[in-house]
């Protein structure tokens, strides 16, 4: 079972945490929790020069990375998987210093991207007030006997960012006549008719709306008209 490196290739050496019970060959202290194979022989880090490095278990990609980038001096520790038949990585042995500051350069990475994310929300929620804003103005336009309040409501309902409901689609962001007047349909369905007791009661989405269209029709035709039949 060779290590997929040996442990004298240039620039990469290999420390290996060991399943068996093994003792230094320099210094013959042991059990070592891990050690280095010089010419086969075990050997503590002390005794191999490499006592001052830390340990960082894998799983953080970039600051492994940087911590490397960072270290004159390091290892990749490796242990045998015998289930797989093959060796591991289980981390890197950097300098304690390099450690340090790979960290503070992930830590401005995400201070950066937190200030980053910060910008684009302000951004998107001005973007979504403006949007409401015209879609409130657009249904006024269209209805000009809803209540002011009502309009807000369903234009900032339909304009939620993500949502996919009719605002945010193609269709809505135009503010077609289309769009709004689905948004509005939509509103007075769950607000102002039986629709969603009757969902509740087991009547099928069809029936539902076709039993509640009078309901619906009779209050577009009150805001369309503000006040006027236009009959
Ligand atoms: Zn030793």
């Amino acid at each position: 079972m060779a290590l997929p490196t040996t442990p004298h290739s240039p620039g990469r050496l290999v420390v290996v945490q060991p399943l068996k019970r093994k003792r230094c060959a320099g210094c013959l202290r042991g059990p070592l929790s891990l050690l280095v194979l010089e010419e086969g022989a075990p050997r503590c880090l002390d005794c191999a020069d490499l006592g001052h490095l830390v340990f960082l278990p894998r799983g953080d990609t970039a600051l492994t990375r940087r911590s490397r980038e960072e270290s004159t001096l390091s290892a990749v520790v490796v242990r045998f998987n015998r289930r797989r038949s093959r060796y591991e990585r289980q981390g890197v042995l950097v300098e304690e210093a390099a450690l340090a500051r790979a960290e503070a350069r992930c830590l401005a990475d995400a201070e950066a991207r937190r200030r980053r994310r910060a910008r684009d929300a302000r951004r998107r929620a001005g973007e979504d007030e403006r949007f409401a804003a015209a879609f409130t103005a657009e249904i006024l336009r269209l209805f000009p006997g809803c209540p002011a309040e009502r309009a807000r409501a369903i234009a900032a309902h339909a304009s939620v960012r993500g949502s996919g409901r009719v605002g945010r689609s193609a269709a809505g962001r135009a503010l077609t006549e289309g769009a709004v007047i689905s948004a509005v349909v939509a509103a007075v369905r769950h607000v102002d008719t039986a629709y969603d007791q009757l969902l509740m009661a087991g009547v099928p989405r069809f029936e539902a709306r076709r039993r509640i269209t009078p309901a619906v029709e009779s209050v577009l035709r009150g805001w369309q008209g503000a006040g006027e039949d236009a009959g």
